[in-house]
């Protein structure tokens, strides 16, 4: 399958873009015109693909055979209302998995992710925040949007 992204083009995706899954690539495609704004991939290294053995994580190439998550920080998010408007529109175009992630290092981040063990419509959906460690551990949504000031 040979597909074209109005909003991004291949090199944004690192060399990933021929293994991610359609689904996610067309996605994430959607929530950038819906959100009207552009949304950024992060740099971070395993923000597109891993190779992770038999980690779950749906980043993991090697444990699904395809890229089902894509870590990505949207423009126009710098308050909790945003990130909720964001969250709303990504559950709304489909994406099976939603993470806030607001103490990342490029600003709030989000995972967005196409996992088949939830319906489009009822994403799973949760929050990391960092503790006064700095060791990232897992919350609820709601908690972490509270740390989106
Ligand atoms: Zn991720």
């Amino acid at each position: 399958m040979e597909l074209t992204l109005y909003h991004f083009g291949r090199d944004e995706f690192r060399g990933w873009f021929d293994r991610c899954d359609p689904r996610l690539l067309i996605l994430l495609d959607s929530l950038r015109h819906q959100w009207g704004q552009p949304i950024r991939i992060s740099p971070a290294d395993g923000a597109i693909g891993r190779e992770m053995r038999d980690s779950i994580s749906q980043h993991n190439i090697d444990k699904w055979g395809s890229v089902r998550a894509v870590d990505v920080y949207p423009e126009g998010v710098t308050n909790e209302h945003q990130a909720r408007e964001f969250i709303d529109l990504a559950e709304q175009v489909g994406f099976t998995g939603i993470g806030v992630y607001p103490d990342w290092a490029g600003g709030i981040g989000f995972h967005l992710d196409v996992r088949v063990d939830a319906q489009p419509g009822k994403p799973a959906k949760w929050g990391a925040v960092n503790n006064e460690n700095g060791v990232q551990r897992y919350v609820a949504l709601s908690q972490a949007l509270e740390m989106v000031a």
